[in-house]
């Protein structure tokens, strides 16, 4: 199959759909692969990196469209993108269709066979394809919000895991899936005094069990989260209730009780945030003050470490790219149930009941 990967042309988006490593998997296989010229450059990948591996290089997005059967991205399709794609072509990329009617619109008009990576399952139920960048994004959270714990940036000046005789800094992460196991792990590796918040008692348990008292649990109640802002000096919210927005769990008035200079990196900022006082920020300028607290909210994380979110990515894309690309897509979705998951529009038919529910179309 001719498979085409495309620079990615949203804004601040760095990441690439296709690494070497995966494009000479593709071409082992007997497939051909077409990039676009600077495509890897934001992941450190060079033109010369994939004509090595004997991929070829097209001058623009034009001739990758126009040239490709299947084409792998990272973002959803932008306007332009979109014009280029057709019947009889596949799309495997993020989509999030969802609250996007009129990207969804452009797909079902375009025909093509659209395949999102958010919605692909896995046998126990995750989402295989998302888990890698919420992986990404939680072990930055303390890395991020411990730049904006020094001096300078606004913070109160305490170094994550102290020095000898002076006690580390305490670190409360609420919610403990993916990116806030992910945090933790990182923030105890740095030596911090770590607190893990979760409502759910499983997972609590599985924190427990894992991490050996090497941090604490607590029950998410509205009482325990007070209590326990009193006295941290970052708080990094990662919960997630799916299909709505991130509940407020700090609310503006209790910025009065937290310390002076102290972080909070609302990770679930893509979700609404979970700070009443979160508001979206991008890498350039990443922090702002409310109250005297320093808030970090950048909604796409992942792309500050582009090449680190690139490899990441491509590591669980590739089997769904081999079989889409050996199989074609209607017999590697006959033969997986999830990856048929992800298939989103075909022909000009919606075939993602959440995406029909959400518009209001038949699907
Ligand atoms: P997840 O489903 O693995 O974990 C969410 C956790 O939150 C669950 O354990 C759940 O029990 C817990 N939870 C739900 N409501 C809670 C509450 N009221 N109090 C305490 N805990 C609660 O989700 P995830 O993959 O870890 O993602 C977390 C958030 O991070 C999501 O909003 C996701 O969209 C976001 N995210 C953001 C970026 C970024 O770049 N900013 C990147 C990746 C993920």
């Amino acid at each position: 199959m001719k498979i085409g990967c495309p620079k990615e042309i949203k804004a601040q988006e760095y990441r690439v759909g296709l690494t070497p490593a995966n494009a000479t998997e593709a071409i082992l296989r007997g497939h051909s692969v077409l990039v676009e010229t600077g495509a890897g450059e934001g992941s450190g990948f060079t033109d010369e990196d994939y004509r090595a591996i004997g991929a070829e290089i097209a001058p623009d997005a034009g001739t990758v469209f126009s040239k490709s059967e299947l084409i792998i991205k990272v973002k959803e399709p932008q306007a332009a993108e979109r014009r280029m794609l057709r019947e009889g072509q596949i799309l495997f990329t993020y989509l999030h269709l969802a609250p996007d009617a009129e990207q969804t619109r452009d797909l079902l008009e375009s025909g093509v066979t659209s395949i999102a990576y958010e919605t692909v399952t896995d046998m126990r139920g995750g989402l295989p394809l998302l888990a890698p960048m919420s992986e990404v994004a939680g072990r930055l959270a303390p890395q991020v919000g411990s730049w904006a714990l020094q001096k300078a940036n606004g913070g109160r000046g305490v170094l994550l895991g102290g020095v000898p005789g002076v006690r580390p800094a305490n670190v409360v992460v609420i919610g403990g899936g993916v990116v806030g196991t992910a945090a933790a792990r990182v923030a105890v590796g740095m030596g911090a005094n770590v607190t893990v918040m979760d409502r759910s008692v499983p997972r609590l348990s599985y924190l427990d069990d894992v991490f050996m008292g090497k941090l604490t649990t607590q029950y998410a109640s509205a009482a325990a989260t007070a209590e326990l802002i009193t006295t941290a000096d970052m708080v990094i919210g990662a919960v997630l209730i799916p299909g709505a927005a991130a509940p407020k769990l700090v609310t503006r008035e209790q910025l009065s009780i937290m310390p002076q200079g102290s972080v909070l990196v609302d990770v679930a900022i893509d979700q609404g945030g979970c700070f009443e006082t979160s508001r979206v920020t991008t890498h350039q300028d990443p922090i702002y003050e409310v109250d005297g607290v320093v808030h970090y909210c950048v909604a796409n994380m992942p792309g500050a470490v582009a090449r680190t979110s690139t490899q990441a990515l491509g590591n669980v894309t590739l089997p769904f790219l081999l079989s889409l690309a050996d199989k074609g897509w209607r017999q590697a979705i006959t033969d997986d149930p999830h990856l048929r998951a992800g298939l989103s529009t075909h022909q000009g038919k919606l075939t993602s009941p959440p995406v029909g529910v959400a518009q209001g179309i038949e699907a």
